[in-house]
């Protein structure tokens, strides 16, 4: 019997709207979150670690159902013990829900950090990606608009320690109060309800039950009436009106730029007082790079206490865009043996270099001149030749391609690691 003809195996793409980052995009990438991670740690919030799905009830619940993400974007499936999950659209409802059920309240007020993919199912374009990635900060538990400054000077400060702060800018509103918000909501159906024909389907459904939301609408046809529609500011309580002076008098005095936007709501229903989002014109349309808010009635529409809480999101890969190409500015050392038969010891070498912190770079095949182009071009500008033993003073030769202070630094730690006397100098 013959071996029937191998079939040519199709190979399955990716889904749309995931991201393969690679090269210096996972460079910018990193960039992010380790700047996120320095700064969190300089304004104490704490690490959390948090699963990437949770029962549908979680975001239905607190989003609210007429929002865009619950409504049409959340990826919901039932699992094989028939329950309804869902890929987390955004990081807020699962702190939320951890708060309560982890007895986190012991912690309160509770500042928290975390990042990570999220899921949306949305239209696939430049900037908006099906699994996105976002930082994540929430101070849980405290009611205090000094919470809301603290939250922005740390966005601000993120935003500056990467080096993308120019031309970044924050937006800032209130929504007041629930009872300010309430009023606020009946003068804006009264006002949509007559335009009600003009504006687009998605608006139209909004319109008696989330009207909020047609200010945040994205469709030209909504822009006219957006417009002119009435602002919160008519409708703020005293009380409303206090907590927002806070907030700005807080922003003031720390030296955070901000803009009034008393048209901005943020996408979801859970937000009362406070809400921003800074903004660019540098990425196109998706130029919301970082948003959140106050919500401090979400807590309690998950069946926990009242907790007051305020947060906010960044979008990974927003934030990497604008960064752009990160400079690998750690320089490294390419390991090249001059033999094959002194591979073994240049791995030993690469080893011992790498426990005393050199970065070093390796590769397992070639002769050592395509070694060093390859090294070059994966950014190793130094290389240190591994020679045979014979003669003591020449196993080892460093080079360097330019004579930075980095450069130089690097090859004298090499040399007083491994030895100046191995060195032929
Ligand atoms: P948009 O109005 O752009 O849809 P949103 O209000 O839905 O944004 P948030 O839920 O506030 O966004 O998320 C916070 C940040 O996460 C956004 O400002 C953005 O930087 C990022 N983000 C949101 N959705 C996506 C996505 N689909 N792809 C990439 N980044 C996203
Ligand atoms: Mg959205």
């Amino acid at each position: 019997m013959t071996d029937p003809k191998p079939q040519p195996i199709a190979t399955p793409q990716a889904i749309r709207g995931t991201q393969d980052i690679f090269g210096a995009d996972a460079e910018a990438f990193a960039h992010v979150v380790e700047t996120f991670e320095r700064v969190r740690k300089l304004y104490r919030f704490r690490r959390v670690e948090m699963p990437v799905f949770e029962k549908t009830a979680v975001f239905s619940r607190s989003l609210g159902e007429t929002t865009d993400v619950v409504s049409k974007e959340m990826y919901s499936f039932e699992d094989r013990g028939g329950e309804s999950l869902t890929l987390r659209p955004e990081f807020t409802a699962g702190l939320a829900r951890a708060f309560i059920t982890d007895g986190w309240q012991q912690h309160a007020p509770l500042k928290v950090a975390t990042h990570g993919p999220l899921f949306r199912y949305e239209r696939p374009q430049k900037g908006r990606y099906r699994q996105f990635h976002q930082l994540d900060a929430e101070i849980i538990g405290a009611g205090e608009p000094q919470a809301d400054v603290e939250l922005l000077v740390m966005a601000d400060q993120l935003l500056k320690e990467l080096g993308i702060s120019d031309g970044v800018t924050l937006m800032l509103n209130t929504l007041g109060d629930g009872a300010s918000r309430d009023a606020w909501r009946t003068a804006l159906v009264r006002y949509f309800r007559d335009h009600a024909a003009s504006l687009s389907e998605d608006s139209q459904a909004r319109l008696e039950k989330n009207p909020l939301r047609i200010l945040d609408s994205k469709d030209p046809r909504d822009k006219p009436f957006t417009a002119d529609a009435p602002m919160i500011d008519e409708f703020l309580s005293g009380e409303a009106q206090d907590f927002f002076g806070a907030v700005t008098s807080g922003l003031d005095a720390a030296g955070v730029a901000w803009t009034r936007a008393p048209a901005l709501v943020r996408g979801l229903d859970y937000y009362r007082h406070t809400a921003f989002e800074f903004v660019t014109d540098r990425l196109g349309a998706q130029g919301t790079v970082l948003g959140g808010g106050r919500y401090d009635g979400l807590i309690e529409t998950l069946g926990g206490p009242h907790t007051p809480a305020v947060g906010w999101a960044a979008g990974i890969e927003r934030l990497a865009m604008l960064v752009g190409e990160v400079e690998q500015i750690e320089p490294a050392l390419a390991i090249l043996p001059e033999s094959d038969d002194l591979e073994l010891k240049a791995s030993a070498v690469a080893a011992q270099l790498r426990r005393a912190g050199i970065p070093c770079w390796t590769a397992f095949r070639q002769n050592p001149k395509k070694r060093i182009t390859k090294a070059r071009s994966d950014g190793a500008f130094s290389a240190l030749y591994v020679r045979s033993e014979e003669n003591r003073s020449q196993e080892f030769k460093i080079t360097s391609v330019s004579t930075t202070d980095e450069e130089v630094e690097l090859a004298k730690r090499v040399m007083a690691i491994l030895g100046e006397d191995r060195f032929g100098l």
